[in-house]
């Protein structure tokens, strides 16, 4: 088994709605997202997969809907303020805290890939020295 990763950025904004302190305000980062896949090497191609092809993936997952994007829980609040926004809104569920936006990627991301190649390892940084890590441990 070999593993692959796949680093790209992202531009967004995002705020915590219920978070004691600054975070609560409308803010940007530069994330930085990598992306690891693991899987057998193909006997044709020497890859487990291609790094174009796992670009693209990103691209239209993560990429469509992060990129230059205001990111929001889907509450009450938030849809009061914004919902009158014509530009990019991304809801979600939950806070978008790092930890939140991995987790929508471990679902969004995997039915894209192609057979016998799985997600293994993300890691999202929020700043140079902040980030969250999610693991498969299935294997
Ligand atoms: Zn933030």
């Amino acid at each position: 088994m070999i593993s692959i990763t796949k680093k790209i950025e992202f531009e967004a904004a995002h705020r915590i709605s219920n978070y004691p302190g600054s975070c609560s305000e409308i803010h940007g980062h530069t994330y930085k997202l990598e992306v690891t896949v693991s899987g057998e090497i193909n006997r044709e191609t020497f890859m487990v997969m291609d790094f174009k092809d796992l670009k693209e993936i990103l691209q239209k997952t993560v990429i469509a809907n992060f990129d230059h994007a205001l990111i929001l829980k889907n509450n009450r609040e938030n849809r009061a303020v914004f919902s009158s926004y014509l530009g990019k809104i991304t809801w979600m569920e939950s806070e978008p805290t790092a930890e939140q936006m991995l987790l929508w990627m471990v679902s969004s991301i995997p039915p894209h890939l192609p057979s016998g190649v799985s997600l293994q390892k993300l890691k999202l940084h929020e700043t140079s020295g902040s980030f969250a890590t999610w693991k498969n441990i299935t294997g």
